[in-house]
């Protein structure tokens, strides 16, 4: 062995040299500030060709400054969504405190399977998992949960456990042709047949129910739909609730959901459907679940507090739901990845429970301390309870109060903006989350009418499609003559779930994501309508 070379690479790579890293990340740093001074997402373009073509790999052993310029143009060349005239999803800057957590995980790189590979950051899942349970079930006597890869893993946890209730010991059987099927409503994510399709059911399995125009499961058809399946022989393994949709944000009754299926299940005298709830998006509404209108201390205005009073009655449909999906990486404004599934009551995950013989490596194990017992994942990152912690203590829940009511009163003033145009039409006028969806028609139409006499089936298809055509026709219009450096970037979404008549109702999306989107941003996002109508 060259025992210099050794040393150099020790010195190098397994060292810790302050002033070389942090040097480097000051010039992050620096990118960071410069980016700022540009529009969004208009950074570099992208060179895929050279990139399978060529992926180089050095020769000789070099320093960190080879580490950083081999990745830096593709960092200098991804978009940090810094800036306020980002609208388009359910996507935001991640927070400082986050960074602060998140670099501290990075430093001691635990391994979230076994106490014994991370001692104490096991101890911070708990601990994160139990403030998140805390804020959304209220008063619950044993929650428990995991951090996940994101929201998709944490449904699919959901959905598993449904599996084990219907037909149990799936998980060493197999499903070997057990008639199982999954509900949700047609606003629900498409990582709900993600996982119809991953844990063997099938997608064709996964049944979806029509919403109201508020985007709400309708239960009529919910209870429709499950005595259709259990007429049919099947086995109803979970309904999958929304809080809060991705686009419109609608909010699915938890509690009703809960009465509907456990009545219909004894009716049958079989076992209650698991109730999960995507609240992926959602889950945020909980820092509300206290706030005193009357005092109303953010001194918020008069339609928010309303809206911030009828929030505060859906969230307590949390209480009736078995377990919840929610992304810390979406309104926690936390970094990927911060996924929680927690459940309402810790014995439920036993159903996920492998014994220690099924797994050598971990015969020490404890399934207290040790989520390798019942996790998917082996390997699993830290990121999510020190993303978690930090920002939640950090900013704190007044913070967070302060942070997501602003983000609803920035969407009612949007809302009531683009209202007063006659050729619009908000779509999602009466739901309470960050994101608004409507319609720009020609200037001289009434969008209003025209939408009511779709919704009472009073348009001929012909009426239908030139319509909708017309709104992606305005769009694609603001797209052409975007003005990068003020216009904010807003987004189209082919269907917000509701669908009258079986029609699929696409839509302009702008979502508050960014605290930093103003009233200036929303009086320019009006004047871009006016301007291509
Ligand atoms: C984003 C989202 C998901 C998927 O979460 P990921 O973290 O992106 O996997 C699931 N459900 C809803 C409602 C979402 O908005």
């Amino acid at each position: 062995m060259d025992q210099a070379a050794l040393k150099k690479l020790t010195d190098t790579f397994f060292t810790f040299d302050r002033e070389s890293i942090l040097q480097i990340f000051d010039e992050f740093l620096s990118a960071m500030e410069a980016e700022s001074h540009l529009p969004p997402g208009s950074l570099m373009s992208r060179n895929y060709e050279t990139a399978q073509a060529n992926p180089e790999i050095h020769t000789l052993p070099g320093n960190l400054k080879d580490a950083r310029d081999a990745i830096f143009p593709y960092f200098w060349g991804t978009d940090g969504w810094q800036s306020r005239l980002h609208l388009e999803n359910v996507k935001g800057p991640a927070n400082n405190a986050s960074l602060i957590g998140a670099l501290a995980c990075l430093l001691k790189n635990p391994n979230l399977c076994v106490d014994t590979y991370c001692l104490r950051s096991n101890e911070l899942e708990v601990k994160a998992i139990t403030a998140l349970a805390n804020l959304i079930f209220y008063h619950t006597d044993s929650p428990w949960g995991v951090f996940t890869m994101g929201g998709t893993i944490s449904n699919l946890y959901g959905g598993k456990l449904g599996i084990e209730k219907v037909a149990p010991a799936t998980m060493q059987k197999g499903l070997a042709g057990e008639p199982i099927s999954g509900i949700v409503s047609e606003t629900g994510h498409y990582s709900n047949a993600t996982l119809a399709g991953w844990l063997g059911m099938g997608t064709e399995n996964l049944h979806t129910v029509a919403t109201d125009n508020q985007f709400s499961m309708r239960l009529d058809l919910l209870a429709e739909k499950i005595d259709w399946l259990y007429d049919n022989g099947r086995k109803i393994a979970f309904v999958i609730a929304t809080f809060g949709s991705t686009d419109a944000y609608g909010i699915d009754d938890i509690r009703g959901i809960r009465e509907l299926i456990r009545r219909k299940a004894a009716e049958r005298g079989v076992a209650e459907p698991h109730l999960h709830v995507d609240a992926a998006v959602g889950w945020v509404s909980s820092f509300l679940a206290e706030y005193d209108i009357e005092t109303n201390r953010l001194q918020v205005e008069h339609d928010t507090l309303q809206a911030i009073g009828r929030l505060k009655r859906a969230t307590e449909g949390f209480a009736f739901a078995d377990s919840v999906t929610i992304d810390f990486h979406k309104m926690g404004w936390g970094h990927y990845p911060s996924s929680a599934f927690i459940v309402n009551r810790r014995e439920d995950l036993g159903r996920l429970l492998r014994s220690v013989d099924q797994m050598p490596y971990f015969c020490e194990a404890d399934c207290r301390h040790d989520p390798a017992l019942f996790t998917l994942e082996c390997s699993r990152p830290g990121l999510g309870p020190y993303a978690v912690m930090a920002s939640l203590n950090g900013i704190g829940l007044q913070g967070y109060q302060t942070l997501v009511a602003n983000a609803m009163q920035m969407a009612i003033k949007l809302k009531k903006a683009i209202s007063e145009l006659e050729y619009c039409k908000v779509l999602n006028m009466d739901t309470i989350g960050p994101s608004v969806l409507f319609w720009v028609l020609p200037r001289g139409r009434d969008a209003n009418a025209i939408y009511e006499r779709l919704e009472r089936g009073e348009l001929s298809p012909n009426e239908v499609e030139r319509t909708l055509f017309e709104v992606h026709r305005m769009y694609e219009k603001r797209e052409a003559t975007l003005q990068p450096a003020v216009d904010a970037k807003l987004s189209y979404t082919q269907s917000t779930g509701y669908k009258p008549h079986g029609i699929a109702i696409p839509a302009w999306k702008a979502a508050f994501f960014n605290p930093k989107s103003d009233e200036a941003v929303i009086a320019q996002v009006v004047e871009s309508i006016e301007r291509v109508a």
